[in-house]
């Protein structure tokens, strides 16, 4: 039903003008998912270009990583907070692809992608994605692929579906965080990978990322990782 709804939809897109999820006027014929004027007022982080930034401070003292970017920030009802929300709730996973693929664009002079060997997108417990249809981590990994080629394999798997964090406090939300993330069955070949990239939508506290770090390490402790998401809450 979800693939049904989601067709008709992508049919729909093609024959109406869509708005800008941004500012909520139409789209002219040659803009895509966001307006030029919002495009161009969107408040990058330039991670990519800061030495230990503060999304890499994040992690400090827990887990050795080699980079961490995230491409535009997040503020909690800002006009941008609407594209997070579309990309999630709306069913608008492709302009979470075509975000991604802007910031891949946007870092890959800057070496980000450099050495990445495969990403994996930050997985959603199977009756979230059920319900959603989609993992928007996923196209968000998706977007970053059609700009570099890396390969994107969902080798990790969420355990047990957690409650809302959105009115837990940080500790809380580490806790909860901990422990719900495992390699799949068939990530076997990641014995052989030496740098994997883990990719999600939002970086609040860094707790998921993490979490999900910390798994692939359980297992396969040789591997290198990194660490991309679309948006970053204010970190500075
Ligand atoms: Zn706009």
């Amino acid at each position: 039903m979800n693939r049904i709804k989601s067709l008709l939809r992508d049919a729909a897109g093609i024959l109406l003008p869509q708005d800008c999820p941004v500012c909520g006027k139409p789209l002219d014929r040659d803009e895509h998912f966001v307006c030029r004027k919002c495009l161009m007022g969107l408040p990058l982080t330039h991670y990519h270009e800061i030495e230990f930034n503060p999304m890499e401070q994040l992690f400090a003292g827990t887990i050795p990583i080699e980079r961490a970017a995230a491409y535009f920030h997040y503020e909690k009802g800002s006009n941008y907070a609407s594209l997070l929300h579309d990309l999630k709730y709306r069913n608008r996973p492709q302009l979470g692809r075509w975000l991604a693929a802007r910031a891949a664009t946007l870092m890959e002079p800057h070496g980000m992608w450099q050495g990445i060997d495969v990403m994996i997108p930050v997985p959603l417990h199977i009756t979230k994605l059920a319900k959603r249809g989609y993992n928007q981590s996923q196209y968000i990994a998706r977007g970053i692929a059609d700009v570099t080629g890396i390969a994107v394999k969902p080798w990790l798997k969420a355990t047990e579906a957690h409650a809302s964090q959105t009115h837990k406090g940080q500790l809380a939300r580490l806790e909860n965080a901990r422990g719900i993330y495992r390699p799949t069955r068939n990530a076997a070949p990641l014995a052989q990978a030496g740098h994997v990239l883990i990719v999600d939508d939002v970086v609040t506290t860094g707790a998921t990322l993490l979490s999900c770090a910390t798994a692939l390490l359980h297992d396969y402790p040789q591997l290198k990782i990194s660490f991309f998401t679309l948006a970053a809450a204010r970190l500075d």
